[in-house]
């Protein structure tokens, strides 16, 4: 069998990398930029120190701060309503998931054309996009890596991929001080959304070597950093680790794919806006629980890397300590885990039901999930 391994971006990580935007802008001669960000992230003062460095080097900018969580494709047209006025040369993604998204979407619309809609699915964009710098101030989604934007149609209530080799940021600067100002309940359930990408990753029917050593070290390390990320905020160690968990995880899952954890959280964030990684956190210990018999000795694992003790017990009950040890994380840094508790009400579960049964996640999910099984997981996180 032959794998491949897809990272078209060139990554600067550690304290002080986004120091290397001056270089990047030189080196490239780019003129104009348009920073993506939303108001959490330009109130968190994170915005004003990227312009000061762009005006070192002459590069004129511009800010839309217009992204709004689980990006919708009215953001995608105002902001690229924004991109057409100011015609920039170089889009900086500054934020998390949502803005890495839309600056990845606008970026589609100005090389290809069209509307995002089109290129929903796989390999759907021919064009290179316009260069982006993804700078993530979230340790969680790894969009900054990953050659995927996720968008949700507010007509059709559906949050969809556009992905393929050309849908990635050209560089990304992953620098843990941008994550020093993220709120706790942020932290935690990004946090979350990363773990869930790397154990997904991991138990993946398309994982190999390459994308286990990255999900493993990723389980591990979001697993001993997460809860003092959460607690002791300014704590740049702990911020460190998890967002170099993040990217790796979303090294791992850029290659390896997800499974259905992923594909029951997408309704939630299209109909109840749920934050993608609270949707997470609600799901993953029962899609765990699920695809336990599909992957036991790598559950057995992530159990180890979690930090449980499986010493003398049997696989299956190494396995479920997974889901202890999903479960207790989860709970230690705060959560909500359940649907009841986020808007969703038991009679739209079928609703939800029909619509990610065709998400191609659950095909290549390790277990074969019918959509009486999916109304059984949804019902078992109400
Ligand atoms: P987000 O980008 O929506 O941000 C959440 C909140 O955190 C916002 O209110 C923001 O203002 C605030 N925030 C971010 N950084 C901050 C900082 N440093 N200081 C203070 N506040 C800060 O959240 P997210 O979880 O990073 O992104 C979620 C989106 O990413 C979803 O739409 C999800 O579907 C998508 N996603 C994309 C990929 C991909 O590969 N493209 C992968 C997973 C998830």
């Amino acid at each position: 069998m032959i794998s491949n391994f897809i990272c078209p971006t060139e990554i600067f990580l550690g304290a002080g990398s986004l120091k290397q935007i001056k270089a990047i802008i030189q080196q490239e001669q780019f003129r104009r930029a348009m920073i993506v960000t939303d108001k959490g992230v330009l109130n968190a003062g994170l915005i004003q120190p990227i312009m000061d460095e762009l005006a070192e080097v002459n590069c004129e900018a511009s800010v839309f701060d217009g992204v709004e969580p689980n990006p919708t494709d009215i953001v995608v047209n105002q902001a690229f309503v924004a991109l057409t006025n100011e015609r920039p040369d170089l889009l900086i993604a500054v934020g998390g998931g949502s803005s890495m998204d839309t600056a990845k979407a606008i970026g589609i619309l100005a090389t290809n054309g069209g509307d995002i809609i089109d290129f929903r699915g796989v390999g759907k964009v021919k064009e290179p996009i316009l260069p982006v710098i993804a700078i993530p101030t979230t340790a969680g989604t790894g969009s900054e890596v990953t050659t995927v934007t996720v968008i949700t149609d507010t007509k059709m209530k559906l949050k969809y991929s556009v992905g393929g080799r050309n849908v990635a940021a050209r560089w990304a600067l992953v620098d843990p001080e941008l994550t020093l100002t993220v709120p706790p309940h942020v932290t935690a359930a990004t946090g979350v959304d990363a773990l869930t990408h790397a154990i997904e990753a991991f138990t993946s029917k398309m994982s190999y070597s390459v994308t286990d050593s990255l999900a493993k070290e990723s389980i591990r390390m979001i697993a001993e950093n997460l809860r003092t990320a959460v607690y002791q905020g300014n704590n740049l160690e702990a911020r460190s680790k998890m967002l170099e968990g993040s990217l790796i995880a979303g090294l791992a899952f850029n290659n390896a794919k997800l499974g259905l954890c992923h594909a029951l959280c997408n309704p939630l964030g299209a109909h109840f806006n749920v934050p993608h990684g609270v949707a997470n956190a609600i799901l993953l210990p029962h899609s765990t629980r699920f695809n336990l018999p599909a992957r036991t000795a790598k559950y057995a694992e992530v159990a180890k890397l979690m930090g449980e003790s499986t010493e003398g017990l049997s696989l299956s009950e190494a396995a479920e300590k997974a889901v202890t040890a999903i479960e207790r994380l989860i709970k230690d840094v705060n959560v909500p885990a359940k649907l009841s508790l986020v808007g969703v009400t038991e009679d739209f579960l079928p609703r939800m039901v029909e619509e990610c049964a065709d998400n191609p996640l659950v095909s290549i999910n390790p277990r074969t999930a019918t959509k009486d099984d999916l109304l059984q997981i949804y019902k078992n996180a109400f």
